[in-house]
């Protein structure tokens, strides 16, 4: 069965997709030194690949896999062919060789869980390869803004975004994870540059300002309906803000959804991030995400997870939660 086709019969299957939490924080908790770094995780890829293999999946410890992510999302978000040559002095034949490797480091993880560690009746896990935007590579705060994009065109992000899409497309990834996009502007060039790779699936998520729009100000209504249009699409929705904006956000466009989408949602642990000093630690914690999450599913998340500061014994709680709502709601029925 090709991978599309599985995707779609897991999503079909009962209950939500679990995805993983931040990759970079428990990279982190491992003692990477992630922080300033304009390669982010995806620098490990070079100097420790190890670490991006067994924070996917370690048989010592709960890892990603281990805590019963259903979907492992790659080490690349912060990767581009322009950066790896820029910082790592890579030849360009030499960058995508890299990119390409977070892909089948997840890959090997996957293929090594299901050996040693599965539990009977939990589906194969999927790999999302994972492009971010292009304010990523800026390095000045601007993926959460997208204010670049006021000065782009869209042919210029797609010119941005190409060599990576290209890579990740022929990587062997179930499909492609276009995450934290500030914009509706770079998200129409990623969905064009989509159609050029037409056997590869992908979801959509943005990063937003509140409860009804993206980060670049549009309503949250403008994405979906941007979404509907495109038929490589799996699902759109939101990623890396405060739980506590999910269900707004979805409320607010949930009747324009197309019934061949569904929502992935995969917040941080709505800690508030301030520039130079790292995330501050507060009273909210990853409960609002389990706490949530059961709401999230009635509005017809397909996907659910976490994202930055969200660790494997989250995601162990989250998928425990999920699976005692499902089995309430049918036996409801
Ligand atoms: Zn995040």
């Amino acid at each position: 069965m090709g991978s599309s086709a599985r995707l779609r019969l897991y999503m079909d299957g009962e209950g939500p997709l679990v995805l993983d939490g931040g990759l970079a924080t428990e990279l982190e908790a491992r003692g990477a030194k992630l922080q300033g770094d304009p390669l982010w995780s995806s620098r490990l890829l070079h100097s420790d690949p190890d670490a991006v293999r067994e924070a996917h999946y370690s048989d010592a410890c709960d890892r990603f896999l281990l805590a019963g992510a259903d979907v492992v999302t790659t080490a690349t978000y912060q990767a581009s062919i322009a950066g790896f040559i820029r910082h790592l002095e890579l030849s360009s034949e030499g960058s995508r060789e890299l990119l390409m490797s977070g892909v089948q480091l997840a890959k090997d993880s996957v293929d090594r869980f299901v050996c040693d560690a599965r539990p009977s009746g939990r589906r194969r896990p999927l790999v999302a390869a994972s492009i971010g935007p292009y304010g990523a590579f800026l390095l000045d705060g601007s993926e959460y803004t997208g204010a670049y994009a006021e000065e782009m065109s869209v042919e210029d992000l797609k010119v941005w975004h190409r060599p990576q899409i290209e890579v990740l497309a022929a990587s062997g990834a179930d499909l492609v994870a276009f995450e934290t996009i500030p914009s509706i502007k770079e998200a129409t060039a990623l969905l064009e540059l989509l159609r050029e790779f037409p056997d590869s699936k992908a979801w959509l998520s943005f990063s937003c300002k509140d409860g009804r729009r993206v980060s670049d100000g549009s309503p949250f209504t403008d994405a979906v309906r941007l979404a509907n249009r495109c038929t490589q699409l799996l699902a759109v929705g939101v990623n890396c803000c405060s739980p506590a904006l999910v269900e707004p956000l979805l409320d607010s466009a949930g009747s324009l959804l197309s019934p061949d989408l569904s929502w992935v949602v995969y917040p941080n642990s709505g800690e508030d991030w301030v520039s130079e000093q790292g995330w501050l630690t507060s009273e909210k914690t990853a409960a609002s995400i389990l706490e949530l999450s059961p709401t999230w599913m009635k509005q017809g998340a397909g996907l659910i997870g976490g994202c930055c500061r969200i660790a494997p014994a989250h995601i162990a709680e989250l998928r425990g939660r999920l699976e005692t709502s499902c089995t309430s709601s049918v036996s409801a029925v």
